[in-house]
C-alpha cells in the first residue's frame, strides 16, 4: 500500500490558500474521486510524489514534455539561460531562433508571436481573427477546449467538461453570444451556420484532433470541409494545435492531415516544460499585429530567455526524434489494453493517434462531444485508481488524453500492460470507489 499522508497534508494546507487546493481545477482529481499527489520529481518517464512513491506517469504535464521529465538537452538549456539573467524586458536571441525553427517546422507559420500560454495564444489569434476580417462572430466545437478566455467557454472541454460547467459565471451573455456551437466533426452543422450568419462568421476554431473531450480524431474530410467553407465565406480557419502541435508529427497536424490553416495556435510541447504559447499565421497576417500592425497584445515575460531555451533545446532534439516508432510502440501498448480489456469482458474503444490515445469505456463509436459523454466516466474512473494503486498515472479525468513521450520505454509498457491485467474485474464495477 502507498502511503500518501504527506500529499494529504499539503494538499490539507494548499485548500486553506489556494482555490480548491490547486492552481488549475481538473488536478484537484475531483472527477475520479481521491486527493491530488503532490509531485516533488520526475525523470524520463516518472514522477515521485512528496511521499516517495514513484509512478509510471501518462500525463507528462498534461502534453509538453514529448521528451519526458527533466531531459538533460532542456535542463541544461534552462540552467545556462537562468545563469545569465532570467529576464530582460527586450528582445533576446533565442525568440529569433525559436520563430525560425517554428516557420521550418510549419511552413503555415511564416511568422510567429510568442506568448505565455495556449490561452493567450488563441485568446489574441481570435483577436487578430475579427480585426482582419471585420465580423466577430466564431464557430467553435462542442468539446474543444481552446484555454479559458471568456469567448471559448461555452461547451468547453477539458476541465470545463470534467467539472460539468455548462459556461461559467463571470463570462457576461453579450461576450459568448458571437460564440457558435457545433458538434465535432459535423460539417454540415457549420454549413448551416455560415448559411444562416455568412455576414458576421470571422473565425472557425478547431482542435485538428480534439484532445480535450478524450482524443477524438478528424474524421476524413472534416478539416478539408472546414478549409473550403472558411474559403467560401470569407473567415479565418485557426487550428489550435496546443496539443497536437509538434506531438502528432514535427509540422503538427496540420503536416499530418495536409490542410494549412490561417492562423496556428501552439503551447505546451513549445515550451519544453515553461510557460510558452504561440500564434502565427502567413506575413500578411501577421504583420496586422502591434507594433506592425494594429492589433494590440503585449506581454512582460513573453519570449522569456528561460522559456525560449527551453522551447528551442526541446524542438531541437525532437527533429531528430524516431517519431515513426513511438507511434508503433504507442500502437502496440493499446492493442495490448485491447486485449486484457476483452479478456475481463469490458467492452473499452481506444483511440490514439501518434502518442497519444484515450480509453473510452463504450462499445459505441466516439466522434463527438455527446458520444464522448456517453462512455462510463464513472467506470474510467474506477479504473483510474486501479492503475495509480499499482504505480502508473493516467489523467485524472475522462475526457483527457493520455500522453507517451520519448523517454518511455519498452518495459513501463509491459508493466503497463501487466498492471492492467492484475485488474480484477469487480475492481472496475461500482461500489469499489475509493
Ligand atoms: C491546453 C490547451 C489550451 C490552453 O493552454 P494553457 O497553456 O493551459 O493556457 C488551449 N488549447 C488546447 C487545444 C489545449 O489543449
Amino acid at each position: 500500500m502507498r502511503h500518501t499522508t504527506t500529499s494529504h497534508a499539503l494538499f490539507q494546507r494548499a485548500k486553506q490558500r489556494i482555490p480548491g487546493g490547486v492552481n488549475s481545477p481538473v488536478r484537484a482529481c475531483l472527477a475520479v474521486g481521491g486527493e491530488p499527489l503532490f509531485i516533488k520529481s520526475g525523470r524520463g518517464s516518472s514522477v515521485i510524489d512528496a511521499d516517495g512513491n514513484k509512478y509510471l506517469d501518462y500525463v507528462q504535464s498534461w502534453g509538453p514534455l514529448l521528451l519526458g521529465h527533466a531531459h538533460p538537452a532542456v535542463t541544461e538549456a534552462v540552467t545556462r539561460a537562468a545563469a545569465k539573467g532570467t529576464s530582460f524586458g527586450a528582445p533576446c536571441e533565442d525568440e529569433v531562433l525559436l520563430a525560425e525553427e517554428v516557420a521550418a517546422l510549419m511552413p503555415a507559420l511564416e511568422m510567429v508571436r510568442m506568448v505565455n500560454s495556449g490561452t493567450e495564444a488563441t485568446m489574441s489569434a481570435l483577436r487578430l481573427a475579427r480585426a482582419v476580417t471585420g465580423k466577430n462572430a466564431l464557430i467553435k466545437f462542442e468539446g474543444c477546449y481552446h484555454g479559458h478566455g471568456d469567448p471559448f467557454l461555452a461547451s468547453a472541454g477539458s476541465g470545463v467538461a470534467t467539472l460539468s460547467i455548462p459556461g461559467t459565471p463571470g463570462v457576461p451573455e453579450a461576450v459568448v453570444q458571437d460564440t457558435l456551437l457545433a458538434p465535432y466533426n459535423n460539417l454540415e452543422a457549420v454549413a448551416a451556420l455560415f448559411a444562416a450568419r455568412s455576414h458576421d462568421i470571422g473565425a472557425v476554431i478547431v482542435e485538428p484532433a480534439a484532445g480535450n473531450m478524450g482524443l477524438v480524431p478528424p474524421l476524413p474530410g472534416f478539416l478539408e470541409g472546414l478549409r473550403s467553407l472558411c474559403d467560401t465565406y470569407g473567415a479565418l480557419l485557426i487550428f489550435d494545435e496546443v496539443i497536437t502541435g509538434f506531438r502528432v508529427a514535427l509540422g503538427g497536424a496540420q503536416a499530418r492531415y495536409g490542410v494549412r490553416p490561417d492562423l496556428t495556435t501552439l503551447g505546451k510541447i513549445i515550451g519544453g516544460g515553461l510557460p510558452v504559447g504561440a500564434y502565427g499565421g502567413s506575413r500578411q497576417l501577421m504583420e496586422q499585429v502591434a507594433p506592425e500592425g494594429g492589433v494590440y497584445q503585449a506581454g512582460t515575460l513573453s519570449g522569456n530567455p528561460l522559456a525560449m531555451a527551453a522551447g528551442l533545446a526541446a524542438l531541437r532534439v525532437l527533429k531528430t526524434s524516431p517519431y515513426p516508432d513511438l507511434e508503433q510502440q504507442t500502437e502496440t501498448l493499446c492493442r495490448g489494453m485491447e486485449e486484457r480489456f476483452a479478456a475481463k469482458g469490458i467492452p473499452v474503444r481506444i483511440h490514439r493517434l501518434a502518442s497519444m490515445f484515450t480509453i473510452f469505456f463504450t462499445d459505441r463509436p466516439v466522434v463527438d462531444f455527446a458520444s464522448a459523454k456517453q462512455a462510463d466516466a464513472a467506470r474510467y474512473a474506477r479504473f483510474y485508481q486501479a492503475m495509480r494503486r499499482r504505480g502508473i498515472l493516467f489523467a485524472p479525468s475522462a475526457f483527457e488524453t493520455a500522453m507517451v513521450s520519448f523517454a518511455h520505454t519498452p518495459e513501463n509498457f509491459s508493466a503497463t500492460l501487466e498492471a492492467l491485467e492484475g485488474i480484477e474485474p469487480g475492481e472496475l464495477s461500482p461500489g469499489n470507489e475509493d
